[in-house]
C-alpha cells in the first residue's frame, strides 16, 4: 500500500555530511547518532549507509534501538542510557556495549563481569554521567573503551564550553580508557581541542546547522512529500482552514494536502510554512491531518500530484520557532520511509 505521504531522503546527502564532518574531526574519528530511529529518518536505512561510507561508531539511546539494529552487523554500538537492571540480559547477550552513567551502573557491570564499555563523565551539563572526581577510583577493574562527556552549550559561544573541555581533557590517561570522546554536532565546530579521538554528531549528519560555521558545508537529507487530495478554487472574501485565519484578497487556487501536525508537521507552520521552494505558501491553519497551499503558481498540479514541503532545517526552524531537532524526529509515523 502506498501512503499519501512520504519521506524522501537523499542518501548521497547523508553520506556527504559524514564525510564533511569526518574531515572537521581532523585527527578523530567520526561517529553517528542514531538514537530516536536516527533523529525520526529510519535508523536502519542511515546506519547502513553510514557504515557503507566507513563510519564505525553508532550511538543509541536504548537496548531497544540496539536490538533493532542487531541484524545489521555494525562494528561498534553503544547504548547511551546505561543499563538498568532490567536491561541486563541485552547487554550481557553482547547486543551493544552500555555506556555506563552512574557509580550503580559501574558497579553492576563490574559485578556482572561484562566486557567492554564506555563511560559518561558529567563535567557540566548535569544531565547523565558520573563526576569527575570519582570516576578513576569507580573506573578500576573496568574495561573502559570509551570515556565520554557531552557539551551543554556548544551550540553558542558560551564559557561552560571551555571549561566542560578543560575538566575533560584533565581526565586523560586517568581511566585506562582506550578513546576518548566529547563533541557532539556542533561541538565539532569549536576546534580541535574538543576533538579528542572520537567525535558524535548526530543532527549535522540530517542536515541540521546548530552552528554559522556549517553553512554551506551541511546539505539537506530529508525532504517530506504529501500527495493532493483536493484543488479547488477558493473565492475572494472566503477563508481557509480552522478559525478562519487565512482570507483570499482574490480568488485563489488552493490544494489541500494530506499532511498535518499529527504528522509532525507543525502548527507552527500556518500561514508561514511553504511547499515547492516557496513559490506555494502554506494558508490558514495547519490541521491534524491536512493543510491547505495556495498554488496560484502551479496551475499544472492536480489532484493526486505530490508536493515536496520546504523543510531545510535552518530556515524551517527560523520560520515556526521550533528547533531543528524537533522538526525532525517529530516527523511521524504516517510517513512512508525508505
Ligand atoms: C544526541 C547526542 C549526541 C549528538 O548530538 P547532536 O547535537 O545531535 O550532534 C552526541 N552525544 C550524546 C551523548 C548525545 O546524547
Amino acid at each position: 500500500m502506498t501512503a499519501p505521504l512520504r519521506l524522501r531522503l537523499d542518501l548521497a546527502a547523508l553520506a556527504d555530511n559524514w564525510r564533511s564532518l569526518a574531515r572537521m574531526s581532523g585527527r578523530a574519528s567520526c561517529g553517528a547518532a542514531i538514537k530516536a530511529n536516527g533523529y525520526g529518518l529510519g535508523a536502519e536505512t542511515v546506519a547502513r549507509r553510514l557504515a557503507d561510507v566507513g563510519c564505525r561508531d553508532f550511538f543509541v539511546a536504548t537496548w531497544a534501538e540496539a536490538e533493532r539494529l542487531a541484524p545489521l552487523g555494525l562494528p561498534n554500538v553503544s547504548v547511551l542510557h546505561g543499563i538498568r537492571d532490567e536491561d541486563m540480559t541485552l547487554a550481557r547477550a553482547g547486543v551493544a556495549r552500555p555506556v555506563l552513567n552512574t557509580p550503580a551502573q559501574m558497579a553492576r557491570w563490574r559485578e556482572c563481569g561484562g566486557g567492554a564499555c564506555d563511560v559518561m563523565v558529567d563535567t557540566g551539563i548535569n544531565r547523565l554521567g558520573i563526576a569527575p572526581d570519582s570516576v578513576v577510583g569507580l573506573a578500576d577493574g573496568l574495561r573502559i573503551e570509551t570515556l565520554m562527556s557531552h557539551l551543554a552549550c556548544a551550540d553558542e559561544d558560551h564559557p561552560l564550553n571551555a571549561e566542560q573541555c578543560a575538566a575533560f581533557t584533565a581526565l586523560r590517561g586517568g581511566t585506562g580508557a582506550v578513546r576518548m570522546s566529547l563533541a557532539n554536532s556542533a561541538g565539532i565546530a569549536l576546534g580541535s581541542a574538543y576533538h579528542f579521538d572520537l567525535t558524535r554528531p548526530g543532527l549535522a549528519l540530517y542536515g541540521g546547522e546548530p552552528r554559522h560555521e556549517f553553512a554551506g558545508v551541511i546539505r539537506q537529507v530529508v525532504f517530506p512529500e504529501a500527495q493532493i487530495l483536493q484543488r479547488r478554487t477558493v473565492r475572494a472574501g472566503d477563508t481557509v482552514g480552522y478559525n478562519a485565519t487565512w482570507s483570499a484578497r482574490r480568488d485563489t487556487e488552493v490544494a489541500i494536502l494530506n499532511l498535518g501536525y499529527a504528522d509532525g508537521y507543525r502548527r507552527a507552520f500556518s500561514n508561514c510554512g511553504s511547499a515547492g521552494s516557496g513559490k506555494l505558501p502554506v494558508i490558514g491553519r495547519v490541521s491534524m491531518d491536512l493543510l491547505a497551499i495556495d498554488v496560484s503558481m502551479a496551475s499544472d498540479l492536480v489532484e493526486g500530484d505530490w508536493v515536496t514541503m520546504d523543510y531545510a532545517l535552518p530556515a524551517a526552524a527560523e520560520a515556526s520557532g521550533v528547533s531543528q531537532y524537533e522538526l525532525l524526529t517529530g516527523l511521524g509515523r504516517r510517513f512512508q520511509r525508505p
